[in-house]
């Protein structure tokens, strides 16, 4: 595919994200003014959400992000993989890098708060075996090729409206408009959900460059293998409509249907849903 090629998937993708939601929104969640430094009244479509279980529940917004050492372990390990010294072992690189956390920028090392000030000795070392294992594990997934190692997650507004979408690729061949995008994820390799998280990022990213990628490498850390995606008309159109239904779900909290299970024990509408009852018990 040429470089042509990829340009004009790249828009005929947003051309057809930005009419879908014309037809859904019309003048709702229009961008008029700049994005406050909280982000409220916007909605933000993650990488992480396309595979949510309950639409109920992500359709009224709730921050539950938790620094543990399984949440920090990948921002870590990024670090220290494009930090990493010429064939030095992956669990040194990590320990270097929390060793002189202070002396990096705290976009890419957000956890650094956190891991000085609130872990005690075994906790510091908790994250450092979580660090190491992730990124050992990503290392071997891309059978260790020199890659670009993302430190920041990146954000691209969709035009004209207040919807911004978090991608979340791991590495990039390290051109200014990559051939190649790796994304790593726990989900076993054969997972149908893995073609969704590469097309959101290739759209995300034809959004970002005006170019999308040629292909999204999901990498799994456990098996120590990828699964290439070619970017195709198709692989975005998937991703176009999830994040168009997210959105609905988003704007129109009472099209969303519940689902209930497992997860509704720790749901923060659990006190008012009223199907969470008998999964809860
Ligand atoms: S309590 Fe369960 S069914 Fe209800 S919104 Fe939450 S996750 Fe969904």
């Amino acid at each position: 595919m040429t470089a042509d090629d990829r340009a004009a998937l790249a828009v005929a993708a947003r051309d057809d994200l930005v009419g879908r939601l014309d037809a859904l929104l019309g003048d709702r969640l229009r961008l008029e003014q700049k994005r406050p430094r909280d982000g409220a009244g916007w909605v933000d479509v993650s990488a992480h959400d396309l595979a949510l279980v309950c639409p109920s529940r992500w359709s009224v917004p709730f921050d539950d992000f938790v620094v543990t050492a399984a949440t920090a372990a990948g921002a870590i390990g990024r670090v220290a993989l494009r930090e990493r010294r010429d064939g030095e072992p992956v669990g040194v690189a990590v320990d270097r890098v929390l060793t002189s956390v202070d002396d990096l920028d705290r976009d890419a090392a957000w956890f650094a708060d956190w891991y000085e000030q609130e872990l005690d000795r075994a906790g510091r070392a908790a994250v450092r075996a979580a660090a190491t294992t992730w990124a050992t594990g990503a290392l071997a997934a891309v059978a260790g090729r020199p890659l670009s190692w993302a430190t920041r997650r990146q954000l691209v507004d969709v035009p004209e409206r207040t919807i911004r979408l978090r991608a979340n690729w791991d590495a990039s061949d390290g051109v200014s408009r990559p051939d190649v995008l790796v994304v790593m994820s726990a989900r076993a390799p054969s997972d149908p959900a893995l073609g969704l998280l590469a097309g959101f990022n290739a759209l995300a990213d034809g959004l970002l460059r005006r170019q999308v990628p040629a292909r999204v490498r999901v990498g799994s850390p456990a098996t120590a293998s990828t699964v290439a995606f070619p970017v195709t008309a198709d692989l975005l159109a998937r991703a176009v409509e999830r994040v168009v239904e997210l959105v609905r779900w988003r704007a129109e909290p009472d099209a969303a249907p519940t689902s209930p299970g497992r997860w509704c024990r720790d749901c923060h509408l659990l006190d008012v849903c009223p199907d969470a009852g008998a999964s809860v018990g």
